[in-house]
């Protein structure tokens, strides 16, 4: 079958006949999205029929879409929460999902400040495996010749707990790194990278990248792309090479590895590639990164790259410009929307720059409902939802918020991102990410609400207390200038007796109690992952919160509906709030985090 003419690109017909063949599929459910997904609900619906989930609602053996919606609620996680602990407990009963349930996927958004837990079945995988199958045969159509040399790509495990009731959890690509879909993935010449498994599957975050960032190098003339999932990971990349070039290039002179990697298995794959001192090498490594500019360093030092495959949608849109200037102005390319729930689905124009970037949903991964969401509306009632519109019947230009049924199990379920139709490709919809509903602040993969925010500002100042002083305002900066970027609070304080005002120290502790306070993704990402920075509080002049105000009002806001933003991003207030500030208080050490579940 032809290649329909929206997928094409000016490189024309596909590069091999694997390609075809996921090119033609992407084609067959696309143009069926409709009949897909209700044979995608209907078989959900057959085979968890007898699940004690599904028979509270008694559908009574009915698989059709109108009864599924009118018995079958739209929850939230926390709905589900009672009997997601009973299967974390040890309860192997069919609750959600007639399949067994083979490990909990830890999302890295968070309920009551731990990782939601996510049931997942074994053939889960397999769904996965096929969307990533897709994504080459895309790409090839845009860039040629990603055969002919390999993906520096800086992948990693993460830390795994095992659930009182004996079952892992661990992040949804941990799990995906560790099975046998990747591990033995059979050979492709459009998917080969230069980091081994045993780099990628080494739970030392620092020999991991380090192996990562090394083989990245001994194999600089063949990358064709560098990548990491998402922004914040392939920056951590960049800023590890400012930090660790010396003993990287030392390595490669001496051919010798650094004897803090001590994983056997990464020593014993390692000492396969640095077979012996290539001093030229080193010498080119320590030219580029010895010097202050680092503009372009990632085209300097693999000069071949095509394109950078990171996610630069969502609130990783904040990274673009700096990734645009170690990139050199390399196309920023974001390949797929997933989620720990279930992946969804890609972009069938990897090329487009990232305000243009859409995904396709690919109507065969789970059944999908929207719920209309009105950017300036109030809040809806979970009680009584309008009604949810299927993927077909989605209307271009409107915002939703997605729903999904999986085959894990999941029933109508918030997944809690607001997504934009801007187009369709045959009659599959195409959306543009605008943002996951409450997040105020995020560096990394964690997302901070304004509760937590609250909470946590609410627990420092309780050390203000003796010191009569309070935090009459806040508002707070996601600070991604220097990386790893960091959370920064802006305080106004009301200091009732100024000869005992809070020490520059105890403000140092207040950043260390807010931190302690906030979520388990964000202290993960503080002491396991390095890659959020010590939080840090800017106290501001008396007066700073009016001047805010009078601002916003000079640019239309009401005086009457005015509220104090909770979260700044706009460089103009920020220039504003920075050119008030009296002192600047930095988190003294790490907070706690431990990865065992509760
Ligand atoms: P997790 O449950 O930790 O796997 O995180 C999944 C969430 O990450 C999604 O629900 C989105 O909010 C966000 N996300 C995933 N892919 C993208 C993307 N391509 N663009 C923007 N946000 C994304």
């Amino acid at each position: 079958m032809a290649v329909d003419s929206q997928l094409s690109s000016p490189l024309g017909p596909p590069a091999c006949d694997k390609d075809s063949k996921a090119l033609q599929f992407i084609e067959e459910m696309t143009r069926e999205t409709g009949a897909v997904q209700e044979r995608v609900l209907g078989e959900i619906l057959i085979r968890n029929a007898e699940t004690e989930y599904l028979r509270r609602f008694q559908l009574n053996g009915a698989t059709d879409r109108d009864t599924f919606k009118s018995k079958v609620p739209v929850v939230t996680y926390e709905d589900l929460q009672p009997d997601i602990q009973r299967i974390a407990n040890g309860d192997r009963s069919s609750i959600f999902s007639a399949h067994p349930i083979s490990e909990f996927l830890t999302s890295s958004g968070t309920s009551a400040g731990e990782r939601k837990l996510m049931p997942t079945i074994h053939e889960e995988l397999d769904r996965r495996q096929l969307l990533y199958s897709l994504l080459m045969p895309v790409m090839n159509q845009y860039v040629s010749g990603l055969d002919k040399g390999k993906g520096l790509y800086f992948l990693f495990v993460k830390a795994e707990t095992k659930t009182s009731g004996g079952l892992l959890a661990r992040p949804v690509l941990t799990s995906y790194y560790k099975s046998e879909h990747f591990k033995t993935r059979p050979y492709d010449p459009y998917n080969v990278y230069t980091s081994p498994n045993e780099a990628i599957l080494c739970a030392d975050s620092f020999q991991s990248m380090y192996t990562q960032m090394l083989c990245g190098l001994l194999m600089r003339e063949e990358v064709l792309r560098v990548g990491a999932v998402f922004a914040s990971g392939l920056l951590r990349a960049i800023r590890f090479l400012q930090l660790h070039w010396q003993q990287l290039a030392h390595d490669i002179s001496s051919g010798a590895l650094n004897p803090k990697i001590t994983d056997p298995s990464v020593r014993d794959c390692m000492s396969k590639l640095i077979v012996k001192p290539n001093p030229e090498l080193s010498k080119f490594i320590t030219q580029e990164c010895s010097g202050e500019n680092w503009e372009g360093i990632i085209t300097r030092i693999w000069p071949n790259t095509k394109y950078l495959d990171v996610i630069v949608t969502g609130a990783m849109a904040q990274y673009i410009p700096t990734l645009e200037y170690y990139g050199g102005g390399l196309p920023l390319s974001c390949t797929m929307y997933a989620s720990s729930e279930c992946y969804f689905g890609l972009n069938l124009k990897p090329m487009s720059s990232p305000s243009e970037v859409s995904y396709t949903i690919m109507p065969n991964m789970c059944y999908c409902e929207f719920l209309p969401h009105e950017p300036d509306a109030p809040a809806v009632s979970c009680d009584s939802p309008p009604e949810l519109v299927d993927l077909a019947d989605v209307e271009v230009g409107k915002q939703y918020e997605l729903i999904i049924t999986t085959y894990a199990g999941l029933c109508r379920y918030r997944v809690g991102d607001i997504l934009q139709v801007t187009d369709f490709h045959n009659s599959a919809p195409q959306f543009r990410f605008i943002r996951r509903k409450n997040v105020l602040l995020s560096i990394d993969s964690d997302k901070t609400d304004e509760a937590e925010l609250q909470k946590a500002i609410d627990n420092a100042s309780a050390l203000l207390k003796e010191f009569n002083t309070s935090v009459v305002e806040y508002t707070s900066y996601a600070d991604t200038k220097s990386i790893p970027g960091h959370y920064v609070l802006y305080w106004e304080l009301l200091v009732k007796d100024p000869a005992n005002s809070p020490t520059h120290e105890v403000l140092n502790l207040c950043c260390l109690a807010m931190e302690e306070s906030l979520n388990s993704v964000y202290r993960q990402s503080r002491v396991a992952d390095n890659s959020i920075g010590p939080l840090e509080i800017r106290v501001l002049e008396n007066g700073t919160f009016e001047e805010l105000m009078d601002y916003a009002i000079s640019r239309g806001a009401s005086i009457n509906q005015y509220k104090v933003p909770r979260c700044v991003n706009s460089s103009p207030i920020v220039e504003l709030l920075d050119s008030r500030v009296a002192s600047v208080h930095f988190s003294p050490a790490p907070p706690q985090w431990n990865p065992e579940r509760r």
